[in-house]
């Protein structure tokens, strides 16, 4: 008799995106006339950088000759994109990464869920509420949860984020294990100060915990007083991964490239309390159970860190900023209190009433997809997500749509 991992009948049965999808369907069905303007799901619209492409094309043309082609790469990724992204990333902003503690992967979704198994199943996990979901539900898949009950999971340790402390938690009194922090943050837009890490850096080191810090939305940081990366801040070499992504970084979504940045003064502890370093346990992991981004998709990639490719890597988050701008102007302009949007690509709106009416009432009345900030969480309930991932027209008629209803 083959038995199922049970753990995966306490996961929620409706995904958020996927109940989205089924009240957007259901709508239209109902009225196949109207033409429905989404702000909800988080993929770029916007084509690749030329640079990228260019590399890609080129990438492409050495796999067809007899030469150039390229079998299996290295797993962790080619030299040239690692020492890439070690240079640039970390090494210019005086963070000291070495490009043998990046680790190329075909996404960061794949990457924030597939750490947790390196540790070991009983652990104190502080995560964020509202969060982006991945990083609850594979912990629950792994059975470090209890059952759901009344929109929280039982063994977890939930972090607040609220209007109070500016959507920014501050570490716990009581010690934890292992903390998802994610900064410019989906859902909420906020971002995180240089003090606000460092307090968190503090308290992962006097509690020997780990902190798995999301950078995916890094690109869209303008302000140049917020930290980029964790490792910006002292000490973060030894309580800290990283995970990065090229998706928005570079409109990488559908080509697939991520990294992740395991230092090698990180440490995790035996049950005898014998400390033990991550980097060759995530290379074991790593090597073992990947085989590499494709070659052309790495010198795209690659393509990112060269002058051509940085410029219109910027235009087009600059161009994501300016729809997260208009977002805001208008929410804003109606009334609502409003985040995000200035250092990140989502803009965390508080409609003070219960996300999912508030998300029926812009699809039927405004014909407008946004995100129910409850689907990401209990502290999510009375807000919306707006993403600027749009085109501008797209953005533009969504305003004077929710303008005309919300008036
Ligand atoms: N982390 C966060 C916070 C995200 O919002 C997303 C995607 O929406 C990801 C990671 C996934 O990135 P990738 O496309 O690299 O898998």
């Amino acid at each position: 008799m083959i038995r199922i991992n049970e753990n995966y009948t306490k996961l929620q049965a409706s995904y958020l995106f996927s109940e989205i999808a089924r009240r957007v369907r259901a709508y239209q069905a109902e009225n196949p006339g109207k033409n429905v303007v989404r702000l909800g799901i988080g993929d770029v619209t916007e084509p690749l950088p030329p640079a990228c492409v260019g590399a890609l094309h080129a990438a492409v043309d050495e796999m067809a000759a007899r030469e150039s082609f390229r079998g299996y790469g290295p797993e962790q990724g080619y030299d040239f994109l690692r020492e890439a992204i070690a240079k640039n990333d970390y090494q210019s902003r005086g963070a000291a990464i070495e490009a043998d503690e990046v680790f190329v992967s075909d996404g960061s979704k794949c990457d924030t869920a597939n750490v947790q198994e390196i540790f070991a199943d009983k652990l104190t996990i502080a995560i964020p509420d509202p969060v982006y979901p991945v990083y609850v539900d594979t912990n629950v898949m792994a059975g470090r949860t209890g059952k759901h009950s009344k929109g929280r999971y039982k063994g977890l340790a939930y972090l607040e984020c609220t209007e109070a402390n500016g959507f920014v938690p501050a570490p716990p009194p009581e010690p934890v294990d292992l903390i998802y922090l994610c900064f410019p943050n989906n859902p909420t837009g906020a971002t995180a100060t240089r003090e606000q890490l460092a307090a968190w850096v503090d308290y992962a080191r006097t509690n020997k915990a780990l902190i798995l810090f999301d950078a995916a939305y890094e690109a869209f940081i303008r302000d140049p007083s917020l930290p980029r990366s964790i490792y910006e801040i002292e000490g973060a070499r030894e309580v800290a991964i990283e995970f990065r992504s090229f998706s928005k970084t570079a409109g990488f979504t559908g080509t697939r490239c991520a990294f992740t940045v395991v230092p090698k003064a990180l440490h995790g502890y035996t049950k005898k309390g014998e400390a033990v370093p991550l980097h060759p346990l995530w290379t074991r992991r790593h090597t073992t159970k990947f085989n590499g981004v494709s070659y052309p998709i790495q010198r795209a990639a690659e393509a990112v860190y060269s002058d051509e490719g940085r410029a219109q890597a910027t235009a087009l988050t600059d161009f994501y900023l300016a729809n997260a701008a208009v977002i805001r102007a208008t929410l804003a302009e109606l009334g609502y209190t409003v985040t995000g949007g200035d250092n990140s690509p989502y803009v965390w709106v508080n409609v003070g009433k219960d996300s999912w009416k508030f998300f029926d009432k812009l699809l039927k009345r405004a014909q407008v997809v946004v995100t129910p900030g409850a689907g990401f969480g209990r502290c999510g309930q009375g807000y919306i997500r707006i993403s600027a991932f749009n085109s501008r027209e797209n953005v533009e008629e969504g305003m004077r749509r929710i303008r005309k209803v919300l008036k």
